[in-house]
């Protein structure tokens, strides 16, 4: 991943891909607290490369950065256009986006407070998290070993680099046994969400997603449900069980790099039909037109790279 042509914006400034390095005592990289996005620009019908919901994104990066009490150096504004930029400049028609705020090397130890917020952005292509195929035919998941995060243990309205150790196990654990994503349950054993995805379920005709409590405040789950409302479905936000998943009709995850993603089996019980759900399908054809700017209602989510 580091050894590529293109460029980075660091720091205010466009850096070659292999020179955008920090030191091995850079703070956050010793303690994980720093804040990052994940974001994505698609190709699309008439405003060219777009960034989905960038202002969201950004929005974000900056609540997170709020939370954990990091100063940021520069204004939304800069930061819109430095994710415009690396699109541009590294010549993407569709891009992954990761933007991330770090604690810099100025000093070491817990009771650093000399320490600076540097800033990255990064993009590069990447087209499908999972197997192109995993869009219709779904996915198999498993309830994960490991526990969602509790709010006073870490800030889980933060995007925040620390709080991927917990992801990254439970997918590890996820993988190792033949499934292709962890549902991890909160500190209740309510579900909570995936390694890095919302949580959807629909039973009867509604749709169900866990309260935000435990999981991340995602951009695809409020896409997902300004689409279901104005396609007049009811959207449920509640505590849901790992039984009422087995016994769901559909089930699908939501983020900006799984997408819109049907599950098919959950800890060996088929979910529904077994396959990618009508109420499921909809709505990811309502989010990829979305993405690919086919939604004229939603022209709004799209922040065009040219200048
Ligand atoms: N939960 C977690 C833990 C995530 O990492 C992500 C990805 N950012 C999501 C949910 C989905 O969020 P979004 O739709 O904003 O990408």
């Amino acid at each position: 991943m580091a050894d590529r042509d293109g460029v980075i914006w660091l720091d205010g400034e466009m850096v070659p891909w292999r020179e955008a390095k920090v030191h091995v005592l850079t703070h956050t990289f010793h303690y994980g607290l720093g804040v990052f996005e994940g974001v994505r620009a698609y190709k699309t019908a008439n405003h060219g490369t777009s960034i989905f919901r960038l202002q969201e994104h950004t929005d974000r990066l900056f609540r997170s950065a709020h939370i954990l009490g990091m100063d940021m150096p520069f204004s939304k504004d800069v930061l819109n256009e430095a994710q415009k930029s690396v699109v541009r400049e590294n010549n993407l028609d569709e891009a992954y986006l990761r933007p991330m705020c770090f604690l810099g090397s100025e000093g070491m130890g817990l009771r650093a407070d000399n320490l600076n917020t540097h800033v990255m952005v990064a993009s590069w292509d990447w087209p499908s998290y999972m197997d192109p195929e995993a869009k219709e035919i779904g996915i198999k998941i498993r309830t994960s070993s490991y526990t969602r995060h509790h709010v006073n243990i870490t800030m889980c309205k933060a995007k925040a680099n620390g709080n991927y150790i917990n992801s990254i196990l439970a997918l590890r654990e996820a993988l190792q046994s033949g499934c292709d994503e962890a549902l991890l349950l909160d500190n209740e054993g309510y579900v909570a969400e995936g390694s890095g995805e919302n949580f959807f379920m629909v039973y009867n005709g509604i749709i169900y997603t866990p309260e935000l409590t435990s999981c991340l405040d995602g951009i695809t789950r409020a896409t997902i449900f300004q689409l279901a409302q104005e396609r007049g479905y009811e959207i449920r936000e509640k505590r849901i069980t790992r039984d009422e998943v087995y016994v769901a009709d559909e089930a699908f995850f939501t983020g900006t790099a799984a997408e819109v993603l049907p599950i098919r089996e959950l800890d060996g019980r088929v979910i529904g039909s077994g396959r990618r759900g009508p109420i499921t399908e909809e709505l990811q054809t309502a989010y990829f037109d979305s993405v690919q700017g086919k939604l004229e209602t939603h022209y709004d989510w799209l922040a065009p790279v040219a200048k």
